[in-house]
């Protein structure tokens, strides 16, 4: 019963209290943080705040163990996490449920994300075995001749720190616990608040898979309580990060000379050339801008071509809405891609931007209010990229049409912009793209499809404000890891 496999991890009040893992037994807290539901305000329960002192304990046990975790055969560390992958199918349709009420994304949408994670985690298990260490001669540089070679060895970190966002609170956990755990670090997980339970539930797995005392454990408490404190620890290696632009520029400056592997926020564009199918780009515009309620780094922000071109396309897209598009709560079968933003507060921060690029002069042609943390599917037209709906990253299901004179003005108002994750253009000329996709200064320039992370073995970045460093598979097993050369002066 998965009642019982999770029952360590909360108390049996209602709502419950969750407890922390600190690598060898879940701890109650002494003080608790809520995490609230969007659907309905309700308490989904309360998690633990670690305590700075549980919080040196735990790191101080991960960074003693991590050498004999790290000399653990590989072979031994791959079926772990083939375990762990097998465990999360198992749990599929239970993490579903809570993933829903925690932070209202849909059924479907939910479950995608736990298949997802699961097949995540068998493909590093196997992508983690090709990665080897190589050997260098040194008389291919001018000057040298065969007097030394470099055998060069691919070695953990220590202490990785993986801190999860809410909008993928398991798969962006496991894409950076699973890398971090088979290249031999042992590693300190920081779950979002909101999306904490569903984070607490995969670190049961990890537990339950059979991995030895203190070479995974979880620190629970808010970002602003502990957050500071933990990026910035001592023992502390590496910090994996993905979350909001503004918190990311903090800790970069917080976890001094740690390596960092950071995914920001996105602000992505959509730009249409006049050849573009607009069947296709209006169905990938609606996709791309509203599912998950448009919380996503790679949702579509903005839209941007010229004035004949917005005219065909507008239209298209409204048709598109009616029928991908049906606002609701994210447990009914009715609901189609847009359930309630994260939060009150959130949704409140969306209005207000709305409001404000009204009053600049933006016009709603669909949406553009909020009841409680449900946003309207809402499309803005006559927008300018100095409106607060296209300078900030709007975490909701809104997306704005800036008319444009040329398709240089597009990318240099994209170039412009604080972030670089992704931007897709639309044409049937892909050569066309190909040759317009150079002058975006982006992570990613997707040609006749929006913005996205998968497939997720493909290189993942996002440059300026939107990243430091490549996820994807191997990506992600390269960065959890670093090299290592030994040099042997004149070989015998
Ligand atoms: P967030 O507010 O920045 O929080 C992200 C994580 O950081 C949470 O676990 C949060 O904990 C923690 N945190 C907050 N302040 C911290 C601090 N001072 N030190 C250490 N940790 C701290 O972001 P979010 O609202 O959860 O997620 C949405 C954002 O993530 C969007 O900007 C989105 O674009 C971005 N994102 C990017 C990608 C990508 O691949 N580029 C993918 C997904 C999401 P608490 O929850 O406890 O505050």
């Amino acid at each position: 019963m998965p009642e019982e496999f999770f029952a360590p991890i909360a108390n049996t009040q209602t709502p419950p209290i969750y407890n922390f893992f600190n690598g060898s037994t879940w701890v109650e807290g002494q003080k608790s943080t809520p995490v609230i539901s969007p659907i309905d305000q309700s308490v989904v329960g309360s998690l633990a705040i670690a305590t700075t002192q549980e919080i040196d304990e735990t790191i101080g046990k991960l960074k003693a163990a991590q050498p004999a975790w790290e000399a653990t055969p590989l072979n031994q560390r791959v079926k772990l996490m083939h375990l762990v992958a097998d465990w999360v199918h198992h749990y599929e349709e239970y993490f579903t449920a809570i993933m829903v009420r925690e932070i209202g994304k849909s059924t479907k949408e939910a479950k995608s994300e736990i298949v997802r994670t699961a097949e995540l985690t068998d493909y590093f298990a196997d992508e983690v075995q090709s990665i080897r260490g190589y050997s260098v001669d040194s008389d291919s540089f001018p000057g040298y001749d065969k007097g030394s070679i470099a055998m060069i060895e691919r070695v953990a970190h220590g202490v990785v720190l993986c801190i999860a966002p809410f909008n993928y609170p398991v798969n962006l956990a496991a894409s950076k616990i699973v890398p971090a755990l088979l290249m031999g670090n042992t590693v300190l997980f920081k779950p979002p608040t909101q999306g904490g339970i569903s984070g607490l539930h995969l670190a049961r797995i990890f537990e339950k898979a059979g991995l030895p005392p203190n070479i995974f454990a979880v620190a629970t408490g808010g970002g602003s309580e502990i957050g500071d404190y933990l990026v910035s620890h001592k023992q502390v290696d590496a910090v994996a990060f993905t979350g909001s632009s503004d918190v990311g520029v903090v800790i970069a400056g917080k976890a001094a000379m740690k390596p960092l592997i950071f995914e920001c926020g996105g602000n992505n564009s959509a730009i249409v050339f006049p050849d573009a199918d607009m069947n296709l780009t209006a169905k990938e515009i609606v996709k791309g801008a509203f599912s998950y309620a448009g919380q996503r780094c790679t949702a579509i922000k903005y839209v941007m071509a010229t004035k004949g071109v917005l005219d065909t396309l507008l239209p298209v897209v409204l048709a598109q809405m009616k029928e991908l598009v049906n606002m609701g709560d994210p447990r009914s079968p009715e609901t189609k891609l847009v359930g309630p933003v994260i939060s009150l507060e959130a949704a409140q921060r969306i209005q207000k931007w709305i409001d404000e690029s009204v009053a600049k002069g933006a016009k709603i042609v669909i949406g553009g209010k909020h009841d409680k943390a449900y946003i309207e599917p809402t499309i803005l037209t006559n927008v300018t990229p100095d409106m607060p709906v296209v300078v900030n990253e709007v975490f909701g299901p809104v997306v704005s049409f800036i008319e444009i004179q040329s398709m240089d003005q597009a990318a240099n108002i994209v170039n412009a912009t604080r972030f670089g994750l992704q931007a897709c253009v639309f044409t049937r000329d892909e050569g066309t793209g190909m040759v317009y996709a150079k002058s975006l200064n982006v992570g990613t320039v997707q040609i006749n499809g929006s913005p996205q992370r998968g497939p997720d073995h493909f290189p993942f970045l996002g440059i300026k404000h939107s990243g430091v460093g490549v996820q994807g598979v191997r990506y992600s097993l390269e960065a959890m890891s670093r090299l290592k050369p030994v040099v042997i002066n004149k070989p015998q």
